[in-house]
């Protein structure tokens, strides 16, 4: 996180959470210097001299939150998609600047960009970081790579076949991204893709992961809903899978135990975003019909994602804020949700 303020706090609250269960400090207090966290005081410590101290009376004091799946560059309405096509650079990019700084003021100090437009999303992770604008610290990826007509085609980062995807490998590690995206199955939000079937081949992908590690020991992330695009994903060694939704190549779903084993032995990262489905506890009144009808498919879904969680998976949380009704300030709520849809224990 970007500070302007460089002089000696102590935040003050009930309590403070280190991030690890049981690991609360009551009455506890945490000391900032220079932009900085410099120690968690518990009671009885001393106050570091000529502090300001700022008491938040009924609240609780957080590590910073990371968000490890966003689209900044989106506009999280209805018009998502559109917003997306036909938005000029500049929207894009002052969109991008008040998407940020959402996160940070729900909490984030670190996301993941998952895909925009050209290298936009560069710029943002450079603005922040050169102090130009406040925000999180942002890790971005460029455009996605995609097939021609793919999903998030749009983005403007088509290639197939091996040596068309390891070139542009090259050319986003010379822009400078800090980790490739790779759209391995189609997805909802791009008319004409199949979420159900996978896009590239596993000789596509890995010739994308070893490019990628070859140049800076960058990490790869795979947009997955279809089984065969995760089975593809985790044989080609890519490190993240996004959204994780075991599509099956017809119709519903078709869970893998022995894929979920295989992650686990690989060490292969699940990143689940469950932005949407904070929907789900929702009173039913406040959804819109589009959601009331994707609520009653996910029964299904998060119990796949449970047994994913369950089967020993190193999974990651994220909201995919950006795309239609997934809005950026409301990551705390999508943590929230995701501990209770999930059963995971805080
Ligand atoms: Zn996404």
């Amino acid at each position: 996180m970007t500070t302007m303020t460089m002089k000696s706090i102590v935040l003050r609250a009930p309590r403070v959470w280190l991030g690890e269960i049981g690991s609360s400090v009551e009455s506890g207090a945490v000391a900032i210097s220079g932009g900085r966290v410099e120690s968690v005081l518990r009671p009885g410590d001393p106050v570091p001299a000529g502090a300001t101290v700022v008491d938040y009376p009924d609240c609780t004091i957080l590590p910073g939150l990371v968000d490890a799946h966003v689209h900044l560059l989106f506009s999280a309405l209805d018009t998502a998609l559109a917003d997306a096509i036909h938005d000029s650079d500049q929207t894009l990019i002052l969109r991008g600047v008040a998407n940020a700084q959402d996160e940070l003021r729900c909490g984030v100090t670190t996301l993941r960009d998952c895909g925009g437009r050209g290298l936009l999303s560069l710029s943002l992770r450079d603005s922040v970081n050169a102090g130009i604008i406040s925000g999180p610290r942002i890790l971005a990826s460029g455009a996605p790579i995609t097939t021609t007509g793919g999903h998030l085609h749009f983005c403007d980062l088509e290639a197939d076949g091996v040596d068309e995807v390891v070139k542009t490998t090259r050319r986003l590690c010379k822009a400078g991204v800090d980790f490739i995206k790779v759209m391995a199955t189609g997805g909802g939000m791009t008319p004409g893709t199949n979420p159900r079937a996978p896009q590239y081949t596993t000789e596509e992908l890995t010739a994308i992961v070893s490019e990628a590690r070859r140049l800076g020991g960058r990490r790869v992330a795979a947009h997955c809903h279809a089984t065969e695009g995760i089975v593809r994903a985790v044989d080609a060694g890519i490190t993240t899978i996004e959204h994780c939704s075991w599509l099956h190549e017809k119709d519903g779903r078709d869970f893998r135990l022995e894929v979920v084993q295989r992650m686990v032995e690989r060490g292969t990262y699940v990143v689940l975003t469950m932005g949407s489905e904070r929907a789900a506890v929702k009173p039913e009144s406040e959804l819109t019909e589009a959601q009331r009808a994707a609520v009653k498919g996910w029964g299904e879904h998060l119990e796949l994602q449970r047994r994913t969680v369950r089967g020993g998976v190193r999974f990651v949380a994220a909201s995919d804020a950006g795309v239609a009704r997934t809005f950026f300030r409301e990551y705390p709520l999508t943590l929230e949700v995701m501990a209770l849809l999930l059963e995971i224990p805080i």
